[in-house]
């Protein structure tokens, strides 16, 4: 039984996929694919032994050696030529490791034409890396579960340059467009931690008027999303 988290991300990948989840931990996100026949096969990636131990496990477990197949190797770097990979899911980890792990071998991203992103943390520069390397965002999802809140970036390469505005990339295209209940509660809060931030930094000393006018401006840019009819 796949978390609403990972629920979400199944969603998007496509059927007939061949897919490469990398950091997939225990391989959960394909298995549960490949069991009801929504995806052709792929690979999933680990670059820590216990993890991947975990993903050989499970795959055994489940009779899905023919077609997917564990590999230990750092991020991309699992994928090799004859996989035919055409879609990667990497779910579950900081937007920057994401980004680290996209950069880090572009030749595996060839034949690669939907990413399905899952970040945790750090949304805002996962989507400035997209827009920088001609990822289009074609959907966004965002979800509360156990008391935290996710989001889900899907994207497919962009036919023309892409842009989006810096409260774009901040909030998601997708998601500022929508202001669902989770989007407005993950914001609220962050208004709240980032006021107290404000407030503890006014007070020390010697903090560049340039800090304080920049999170100010934060601050203010949020209340105005959350304001605003949409
Ligand atoms: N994707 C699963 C999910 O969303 O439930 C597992 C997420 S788990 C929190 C993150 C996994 O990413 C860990 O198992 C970790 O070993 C793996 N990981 C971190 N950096 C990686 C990299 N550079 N290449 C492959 N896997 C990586």
């Amino acid at each position: 039984h796949l978390s609403d988290r990972l629920q979400t991300v199944a969603r998007y990948i496509q059927p007939g996929a061949r897919l490469a989840d990398i950091g997939s931990d225990h391989a959960y996100l394909p298995v549960h694919l490949l069991k009801r026949g929504l995806i052709a096969g792929g690979i999933a990636g680990e670059v820590v032994r216990g993890p991947y131990e975990n993903a050989k496990r499970e795959i055994e477990r489940e009779g899905l050696s023919g077609q997917l197949q564990p590999r230990l190797a750092d991020g991309l770097f699992a994928i090799h030529p004859g996989d035919q990979i055409d879609t990667i899911a990497i779910a579950g980890m900081g937007g920057n490791l994401i980004s680290t792990i996209l950069n880090a071998k572009p030749d595996a991203l060839d034949g690669v034409n939907r990413l399905v992103l899952q970040p945790n943390v750090g949304e805002e520069g996962l989507r400035n890396w997209l827009m920088t390397h001609q990822w289009q965002i074609i959907a966004e999802e965002i979800l509360e579960e156990d008391g935290h809140r996710y989001e889900v970036i899907v994207a497919e390469r962009a036919n023309t340059p892409v842009t989006y505005t810096s409260a774009e990339l901040q909030f998601g295209p997708f998601l500022l467009r929508e202001k669902s209940p989770v989007f407005i509660r993950k914001w609220q809060r962050e208004i709240v931690r980032e006021t107290e931030v404000l407030d503890q930094i006014e007070r020390a000393a010697r903090v560049p008027a340039e800090k304080v006018n920049r999170l100010k401006q934060r601050i203010s840019a949020m209340k105005e999303v959350l304001s605003s009819e949409g």
